[in-house]
């Protein structure tokens, strides 16, 4: 499997942006939802959107040249696929109200002209829990300090800031990063020591000091560095906004810039950071918004071999 992502990965190096088969690419998920526009359709892959959570949308029709989703105050970019569809990701945020909202698919033709399609998109609640944490290291609480936290935050969402237009991530989807038991949730409301709160944004792998943390899909490496609260942290671009970020770890083995395949030890697992002990943090963003890896994983399902 890791040779099969290899070679996928090295194929996109040396044709650049040559269109490789994207379509094996496209989650494994039937359309629920089709609005029909007037020379197109958006379909939703989805009925209710959660509260931190991706949905995949696409647009149908011969002559659309270019397509993106407005919805939550953001446009969220669709890509044309070698089938002839446009397909992305929207996300609602962790915290977005829970009710209907009123989202657009905005679709300009090969021949210029444009067309706004009108679809109703429901948040529902992430039926997110609260969990207590103490740190026991009174040395670092200037890691509870919500200024260090919203600074770190806005680095991220920087890195994580561009679209890219290749989708990378590889035939295989999104793989679990590391095996081990999944300890804390996603979008868990945390308190720190009584006082601090604040969101999960990924899932804690319980696992041990040295274990291989891999890729969990193709892409390129970002940033590999040292942060104040997610400590030696990895944070790679899978392509159309989806990045996915490795934290706490105690070694690193790769540098930014660099191409990395699907399922490839990029370090080890750490508690550098805000952190109690060894374990392994991943989270991932898709377009500028928190969501959940492990629902993030279900929709990648492969499809069965035919
Ligand atoms: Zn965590």
């Amino acid at each position: 499997m890791h040779l099969i992502g290899y070679v996928v990965v090295l194929a996109s190096v040396l044709f650049g942006s040559m269109t490789i088969s994207l379509a094996a690419q496209i989650p494994n998920v039937d359309a629920s939802t089709a609005y029909e526009g007037e020379s197109a359709a958006v379909n939703l892959y989805f009925s209710q959107l959660p509260q931190g959570r991706a949905g995949l949308i696409s647009v149908s029709g011969s002559a659309v040249e270019h397509a993106e989703i407005q919805v939550f105050g953001r446009a969220t970019r669709l890509f044309r696929t070698d089938e002839g569809v446009h397909y992305g990701f929207v996300s609602a945020p962790i915290e977005q109200a829970i009710r209907r909202y009123e989202a657009f698919a905005d679709v300009t033709y090969t021949d210029g002209s444009t067309e706004s399609i009108r679809f109703p998109l429901d948040v529902v609640s992430g039926n997110f829990i609260q969990q207590t944490v103490l740190l026991i290291n009174n040395g670092e609480d200037e890691l509870l300090n919500p200024e260090i936290e919203s600074q770190e935050l806005q680095t991220i969402f920087e890195l994580a800031a561009p679209v890219s237009d290749d989708a990378l991530w590889g035939d295989q989807g999104f793989i679990a990063p590391i095996s081990g038991e999944l300890t804390s949730p996603f979008g868990a409301v945390r308190v720190f020591n009584d006082t601090y709160r604040t969101l999960h944004t990924g899932w804690d792998f319980n696992a041990r000091l040295g274990d291989p943390m891999v890729s969990m899909a193709g892409g390129r490496v970002v940033f590999a560095g040292l942060l104040p609260i997610r400590g030696h942290y990895i944070l790679i671009d899978h392509g159309w906004g989806i990045y996915s970020g490795y934290a706490h770890l105690s070694l690193s083995y790769v540098t930014q810039g660099q191409r990395v395949y699907p399922g490839q030890v990029i370090g080890r697992v750490g508690s550098t950071g805000r952190s109690t002990s060894a374990h392994a943090h991943v989270e991932m963003i898709a377009n500028g918004n928190w969501v959940d890896v492990a629902d993030f994983l279900k929709l990648f399902i492969r499809p069965a071999a035919q």
